[in-house]
């Protein structure tokens, strides 16, 4: 029989622990993805768990998450993953561009050189209002893209222009961009660049290169490339592509790998990627590192579409799905600044996730040479949460 302080004394413990019981079942979350996939490269992390998030940050990633939440998504059957990172898009272009592919699960971006020194407000503008994160590369040539070609015209690759250009835009201005094919910089490839790399290297930016089909060597262009610096469409056929007759990888090319210059796939609608090669240089194990989809307003009507399908093009390759997840996540978090916290759903990280569908079946794959292959798993978007908020589709 208890006295009465020795029965007030055993309330209070008993309510204390009631109390502390509450607080660990009865969490109240803001949002919990329930029982998807979760495939999380950053941590090798790939089994069925639940993801709760609180105040924008992932706040557990656990098997079954007790509590309750605001909002749910029912991942049952899909992926979960770290919100998509598309470091060659142009979808700076469009001011519909970010929502678009952010539908997609894109939840960061890099504009890769739609616009040069006269015109780069244009881009930054939409980066600005852009619901997710999103930056730009500058387009060496002054006028950006142009249809007779960037820097045809030597003079347009304007080293004073664009320093001026980025030294008002630090904050949005994440790199250069050189554009060397033949149709795009003719015969001045090698300057064009080396006029980049300079304007590059006084802010302490990357460099990304648009390589295939080039006048020069691409070894002798690959040579001014630092550590830090991207090479975008790997794929790209011959004239100069990353691999010889025989199978080989250019040793230049396996020496900016060795000093840590990027290799990334910009997808894109020409001249980009073919099958033999992609073939080739997969063999000879010189994988990208980061998927793109060089994006266009059109890419629903080209063999793009968006990024979860570039993605699953490598399937028929050797790459595993956590290997493609890798390089649309935390390997492109690595490459930008900006991004450093993105590509990972680690607790406390800000909550960028994209929910995808993998599919299995015969599903068609096309290179920008209009040929086809058949492959048999390939992913579709299925949801987007952006800073912890679950984005309608539409
Ligand atoms: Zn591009």
């Amino acid at each position: 029989m208890l006295n009465r302080r020795q029965f007030l004394s055993a309330a209070a413990t008993g309510a204390a622990i009631l109390a502390r019981g509450q607080k660990a079942f009865a969490a109240k979350y803001d949002l919990i993805i329930r029982g998807g996939r979760v495939i999380d490269p950053s941590v090798r992390l790939n089994a069925i768990r639940d993801v709760a998030i609180s105040g924008g940050r992932i706040a557990a990633v656990e098997a079954a998450i007790a509590g309750d939440a605001a909002d749910t998504v029912d991942a049952r059957g899909k992926l979960v993953v770290p919100g998509l990172l598309d470091i060659h898009t142009h979808c700076g272009r469009f001011t519909t561009g970010p929502g678009l592919v952010l539908q997609d699960g894109v939840t960061g971006w890099v504009d890769a050189g739609s616009k040069g020194a006269d015109n780069i407000g244009e881009t930054i503008a939409i980066a600005r209002s852009s619901p997710q994160q999103g930056r730009v590369l500058i387009n060496i040539g002054r006028a950006g893209i142009l249809p007779e070609g960037d820097t045809m015209n030597l003079t347009r690759a304007d080293v004073g222009a664009a320093r001026d250009a980025i030294s008002k835009n630090l904050d949005f201005i994440v790199g250069v961009k050189a554009r060397l094919s033949r149709d795009v910089a003719g015969e001045n490839d090698y300057e064009v660049l080396r006029r980049a790399q300079e304007v590059a290297t006084s802010f302490n930016l990357p460099v990304m290169i648009h390589m295939g089909q080039t006048i020069s060597p691409l070894g002798k262009l690959v040579d001014l490339l630092k550590r830090g610096d991207i090479v975008t469409h790997l794929f790209a056929p011959p004239p100069n592509s990353i691999i010889d007759d025989s199978g080989h990888i250019l040793p230049e090319v396996l020496a900016a790998r060795r000093r840590g210059v990027w290799f990334d796939v910009g997808n894109g609608q020409t001249g980009h990627m073919r099958w033999d090669t992609i073939t080739a240089i997969m063999k000879a194990g010189f994988w990208p590192d980061t998927f793109s989809t060089d994006w266009n307003a059109n890419s629903h009507e080209t063999g793009v579409i968006d990024l979860p399908n570039c993605m699953s093009k490598l399937f028929g390759y050797g790459m595993t799905i956590d290997d493609a997840i890798a390089r649309a996540t935390v390997n492109a978090a690595r490459i930008f600044p900006f991004l450093n916290d993105r590509g990972t759903l680690n607790v406390g990280a800000p909550a960028d996730v994209a929910v995808l569908e993998l599919r299995k079946g015969n599903f068609e794959f096309l290179d920008t040479y209009k040929n086809k292959i058949t492959g048999h798993q390939r992913l579709f978007p299925s949801a987007t949460v952006l800073g912890g908020k679950q984005i309608p589709r539409s």
